[in-house]
């Protein structure tokens, strides 16, 4: 990989980069064409990573689809395929740990002890072999990516992140390779996540700006589907990821939700007007 970049690098052309866990869907392809359109040559990677799965989470199961991720990042023009084993990626006497304390704290970090450890330890691994220009990040794991963010202006990396926004299926169920597990209820079941998103959305529009009351409707929507049960539903600084009571500026509406044994994950942009 290493080598490859070198010389795509010595030719003067721009390297943009889409880490991935593979089970490619449209949400990754939307990422690969971000970084197609803006840098010369496109690599992508597909690993998925021990390190970020807590004891009980779905590592085992995780699906995978090396043929077809294969074919589909062919289909787009995408010229390097990095996939790396676990065995390369974490060798024998391997302790080192990359952290970003503070914007990983809530949310997912709450909930997932460990996980953006495995993350930020990952991506620093895997941008010291790839070296992009600029690297591709969905707003799907809005945490994820703020915490990327921090991480780049912390040590100095020198690449730009750039945020894609969520891609959703055409009844708004945000694009994932999790969403595989789900049953048609559960399915059906999920879609008051993005429900209630919109409905924070409309009662901001209309003039609500206390986050506790934001998210008492959003609770509200959820709680219609017994399916669900609700980990957090939050409102939080854009950058910091802190809790905010009042939209005042532009803040993010986040929710993790267990459907089943899937644990979805979805959140909104909740822009002052
Ligand atoms: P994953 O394979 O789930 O680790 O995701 C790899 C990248 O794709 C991450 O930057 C995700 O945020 C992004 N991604 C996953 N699903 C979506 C989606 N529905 N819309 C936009 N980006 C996504």
């Amino acid at each position: 990989m290493r080598v490859w970049a070198d010389d795509a690098r010595r030719a003067g052309r721009r390297i943009g980069f889409v880490p991935t866990m593979g089970f490619l869907h449209e949400g990754h392809l939307t990422l690969v064409r971000e970084a197609r359109s803006r840098c010369d040559a496109c690599v992508v990677s597909i690993f998925v990573n021990p390190l970020q799965f807590g004891p009980g989470e779905d590592l085992d199961r995780y699906p995978r689809d090396e043929q077809g991720d294969k074919a589909k990042l062919e289909a787009e023009g995408v010229e390097v395929l990095y996939s790396p084993t676990g065995d390369s990626m974490y060798g024998a006497g391997f302790q080192t740990a990359v952290s970003v304390t503070e914007v990983t704290k809530g949310l997912c970090g709450a909930g997932r002890p460990g996980h953006f450890d495995g993350v930020t330890t990952v991506v620093a691994k895997l941008f010291n072999a790839v070296r992009p220009d600029e690297a591709v990040f969905g707003e799907k794991d809005y945490q994820q990516l703020a915490t990327i963010r921090r991480l780049v202006v912390d040590l100095d990396l020198g690449i730009a992140i750039v945020g894609v926004p969520i891609v959703r299926e055409a009844d708004g169920l945000a694009m994932s390779s999790r969403n595989a597990y789900l049953s048609e209820d559960e399915r059906e079941a999920a879609l008051a996540l993005s429900r209630s998103l919109s409905e924070a959305r409309r009662a901001l529009r209309s003039g609500e700006r206390e986050t506790a009351v934001l998210i008492d409707r959003v609770r509200a929507v959820l709680a219609t589907e017994p399916l669900l049960q609700v980990e957090y539903t939050e409102i939080v600084d854009a950058d910091s990821i802190q809790p905010v009571d009042r939209i005042d500026k532009s803040a993010r509406l986040a929710l993790a939700v267990h459907v089943g044994n899937t644990r979805l994950i979805d959140n909104t942009l909740l822009a002052a007007a």
